[in-house]
């Protein structure tokens, strides 16, 4: 059977029964039915039941069951049967934690999974990629990621990078003739395309042949790594941190378990104890609670526009300190709106053109013809840009697909932003016309003449510095520039880049695009938190000054450089105006990698967004690469580590905003996790070190595990976003999550937390009970911890943070004290944790020790928010006075 690389087009569509009109919606679907998704196969996921058994595979955990069926076997069968529920209900939570965790990271993915454009029923419409089924009519432009494999069936310049299969990083040229082989390499395969590989210029349709894991990519794919992200850095600091904490922790157990068998304890009991106390005290949920805070904090993200790709992306946007902003569509509004023309040495107001004028005329139509937008009953199609010259032409009853039918494309070269020039060619009244729009600095030197009402002359130095002025003239107000020129061709020819010199000017269009109204005071946060924003973009520098002026980017003193002038700059002279450059002008994307790189090197951690198909390797060189969802080809989002839905300026500010909590948030559990870790096994250590009774029993340990490494620690996790944490500076990358401060803050709240567990344990005691000192001990740790979780909110007392705030930490406190109560109060249940019922004046004594250490670190807070408050309005009534000083 032949190939499709040796099959004619009609060939090829006659064996799919396709024209190229597309398929139907039914028979896509039927398609798809029968060949499945168009997506390649995964590694199986993890069942419920796997995940829930490897709970059971830690050490520790086996050591516990294993001595808690020995001591069944010598009659304490009850501490057994809880010592077990208590185990599998901690599993049970491991296991719900996980899957939840994976089903957040599962729907985050699919918010970013790629879209292909089709023809179907006729139309051309976007459907998500794994959708795409053979016999579908694909349509690839500049940008696309190619979904599918698929035999070319029109070709306008495409070319393609398919170095994901062949190896090869320069892009290839495509055609759509026959190549009469039978066999042929793949890199030589010049009319079909691949999955995988990217559309880097041009367009092309496509009849898409293969999909999924028939594609020659699915064939040398062997089973896709799990879909599961890696370890985040935090993450494995972590667990780094907790291998060793695990290690003190262990030696601490075995120390105890030495003591007690010297003092003659039961060596099973000993045993029990000691391992129930590793297990309890070794923080072995601080990697998941870092994978679960993330993962909400990632959702509720999505829900503000940011779709976050790469969970380790969240830990890098609180460390972000530079933001680099595209400016159009992401800045402002890219709803572009034409406000004055130029045209045969006038300048004329948008609403004041005489249409009959020929050299208007002429500008106005080749404004629609050399453009592919269309806008219909308020449905505009394409880039904004064409847009508003489609629109600026429907003013003057010129409609864009008559003008377009009556003067057919013959040939083109797209435009791309490296280039910043459009051409096109069209028969007009009988003389081949090359139509260019473009940037007037690029266009301006290639032009030798110009045509005003005068007829084509000779473009003089005087034309030029009057178009200049002009040109400077609208810039200054924020107005975007396009030029226009032609040329005469003597026929109908191939377009080269060649071609386009030797122009006749013909006039400018300008237009405005508004700053989006929220960017002024995204622009002010960002400086509030210490972070430089900074604007890129291909306009010219006078127009971009003078929007950046307008929300603030620029301020006196700051610089605005243009990518000619970075070219001209050494490394040394761009690192000593880093820091006052604001705006960069006319860059293309090889100077966003250099400026990302600049910054790097001062060992700032870099956001920097891009939507078009040479924007990718920024994307990936930056910390935090951010592609623009409404207006971002699929190869930019394919390289971001962050999507943004609105493509909104102020989305990323707000996400650096929830960066910075998340981190908070994970910061804030770890505490209370060690801290109350901490406590407890200072009071066993006391105890051990000054020969007394045990302070707990093993299953009272286990109990207060199960209770608050779970709820309570991802209740924290949850607090909301507070606009608070843009006052502090950003976090410094390469600072551990561990801080003098941080270890102070666990360390002495463990401490005063194990000192009341003491007390009221040293009060039971004294009654001659021992028994009566463990209830004591454990009720007063357990309600203690869970008081604890409202101190571990966030650094500023619960009163500043908002007492009810965040439901999560109230439900996980009421049904922890609930709980604890109930085995306090229930017989039923004081026989199975080894409970001795309290008196009244007991109980009520524990809940008092339990609340004391939250009511004197509760106190020191509000006394420190207190003086942080009057320090903060000092230093603002002093700017104010040194202000009004000045002024
Ligand atoms: P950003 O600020 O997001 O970088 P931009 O739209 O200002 O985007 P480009 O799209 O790269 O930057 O455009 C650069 C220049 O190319 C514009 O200033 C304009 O002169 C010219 N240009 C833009 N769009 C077109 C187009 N469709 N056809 C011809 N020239 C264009």
């Amino acid at each position: 059977m032949k190939k499709y690389f040796s099959k004619t087009v009609e060939e090829s569509l006659k064996n799919f029964d396709v024209t190229l009109k597309g398929l139907t919606s039914e028979k896509a679907n039927e398609i798809l039915d029968s060949v499945g998704e168009n997506t390649l196969n995964e590694k199986k996921k993890k069942s419920i039941l796997s995940v829930f058994l490897e709970q059971f595979k830690d050490l520790l955990v086996i050591i516990l069951i294993a001595a808690a069926i020995i001591s069944a076997m010598t009659g304490n069968i009850e501490s057994t049967f809880v010592i077990l529920a208590v185990i599998t209900m901690n599993a049970i939570l491991g296991t719900v934690q996980y899957v939840k965790a994976e089903q957040s990271l599962a729907s985050l993915k699919a918010l970013s999974a790629p879209n292909a454009k089709v023809i179907r029923n006729g139309v051309k419409i976007e459907i998500p990629s794994k959708t795409v089924v053979p016999g579908d009519i694909l349509i690839l432009e500049a940008g696309d990621l190619v979904v599918a494999d698929g035999r070319i069936l029109e070709n306008f310049s495409l070319k393609v990078n398919e170095s994901s299969l062949t190896g090869e990083s320069e892009s290839v040229d495509k055609f759509s003739d026959v190549i009469d082989k039978d066999e042929v390499a793949l890199g030589d395969q010049k009319n079909m395309v691949f999955s995988s590989s990217l559309v880097t210029y041009g367009r092309a349709t496509v009849l898409v042949t293969n999909t999924g894991m028939n594609t020659e990519l699915g064939k040398i794919a062997t089973l896709m790594e799990e879909t599961q992200e890696k370890s985040t850095p935090l993450q494995i600091s972590l667990d780094e941190f907790s291998k060793k904490l695990a290690f003190g922790i262990i030696g601490i157990c075995v120390i105890v378990f030495g003591l007690s068998m010297y003092r003659g304890i039961d060596l099973l009991d000993s045993l029990m104890f000691a391992v129930a106390l590793a297990v309890a005290a070794i923080p072995e949920a601080l990697s998941s609670i870092v994978t679960i805070v993330l993962a909400i904090g990632t959702q509720s993200m999505a829900k503000e526009n940011a779709i976050i790709k790469k969970l380790k992306a969240v830990e890098g946007l609180g460390c972000v300190s530079v933001i680099c902003s595209d400016k159009t569509g992401t800045l402002t509004q890219n709803k572009m709106t034409v406000k004055k023309i130029f045209v045969d040495n006038k300048l004329i107001d948008s609403t004041k053109i005489d249409f009959k004028n020929s050299d208007s005329n002429f500008l106005l139509t080749s404004s629609v013809l050399c453009n592919d937008s269309t806008s219909k009953d308020g449905a505009e199609i394409g880039d904004p840009t064409e847009v508003a010259l489609v629109n600026l032409g429907h003013k003057y009853s010129l409609n864009e697909i008559e003008c377009r039918n009556n003067y057919p494309r013959l040939k083109e070269i797209p435009f791309d932003s490296d280039r910043k020039l459009m051409s096109t060619l069209h028969e007009i009244n009988g003389k081949y016309i090359m139509v260019t729009k473009g940037a007037l600095d690029v266009l301006l030197d290639r032009v030798t003449s110009i045509k005003t009402s005068a007829g084509v002359t000779n473009f003089t130095n005087n034309d030029k510095i009057n178009i200049n002025n002009v040109n400077r003239e609208l810039s200054s107000q924020g107005l975007r520039v396009l030029a226009f020129a032609y040329r005469e061709l003597n026929e109908n020819k191939e377009l080269t880049l060649d071609d386009e010199y030797d122009y006749t000017f013909l006039g400018l269009i300008s237009m405005i695009d508004p700053p989006r109204e929220e960017s002024k005071a995204a622009v002010s946060d960002c400086i509030k938190a210490s972070i430089k924003p900074i604007m890129i973009t291909g306009d010219h520098k006078i127009t971009a000054s003078a929007i950046a002026k307008e929300i603030g980017i620029l301020q006196d003193g700051d610089l605005a450089v243009e990518g000619l002038e970075l070219d001209k700059m050494s490394d040394d002279e761009l690192n000593s105006k880093l820091k006052h450059i604001s705006v960069y002008a006319r860059v293309s994307p090889e100077h966003k990698i250099r400026i990302v790189k600049a910054w790097q090197n001062k060992g700032k951690i870099v956001a920097m967004t891009g939507d078009g198909v040479n924007d990718a390797p920024a994307l990936k060189q930056a910390d935090i690469g951010i592609a623009m969802g409404i207006t971002g080809t699929e190869v930019s989002k394919d390289a971001a580590s962050m999507i943004l839905t609105d493509d909104n300026f102020a989305t990323i500010v707000k996400s650096v905003t929830n960066g910075r909590n998340i981190y908070a948030n994970i910061k804030n559990s770890i505490k209370f996790l060690l801290s109350g870790n901490t406590s407890g096994i200072l009071a066993v250590l006391y105890s051990s070190i000054f020969a007394l009774p045990v302070p707990f029993a093993a299953v009272h340990l286990l109990f207060i595990n199960l209770l608050t490494d779970s709820l309570p620690a991802i209740a924290i996790g949850m607090e909301k976003s507070k606009k608070d944490v843009l006052k502090d500076k950003p976090r410094d990358a390469k600072e551990s999550i561990l801080t003098k401060d941080f270890i102070i803050d666990i360390f002495s709240q463990g401490l005063l937390i194990g000192i009341f567990t003491m007390i009221s344990y040293h009060i039971g005691l004294a009654t001659g009970s021992h028994g009566l000192a463990m209830t004591m001990a454990f009720s007063t740790l357990c309600l203690a911890r869970l008081f604890h979780g409202f101190n571990c909110r966030g650094k500023k007392s619960i009163f500043a943070l908002g007492v009810f705030n965040n439901k999560f930490s109230w439900i996980a406190f009421i049904s922890g004290v609930v709980l604890v109560n109930a085995v306090l109060l229930i017989p039923a249940l004081q026989g199975l944790f080894e409970i001795t019922p309290l008196t009244s004046n007991e109980l009520m004594l524990v809940h008092l020790f339990a609340f004391i250490p939250t009511l004197i670190i509760q106190t020191v807070k509000v006394v420190r928010d207190f003086i942080e408050e009057n320090n903060e309005k000092n230093r603002n009534r002093d700017a104010n006075d040194s202000t009004m000083r000045a002024a």
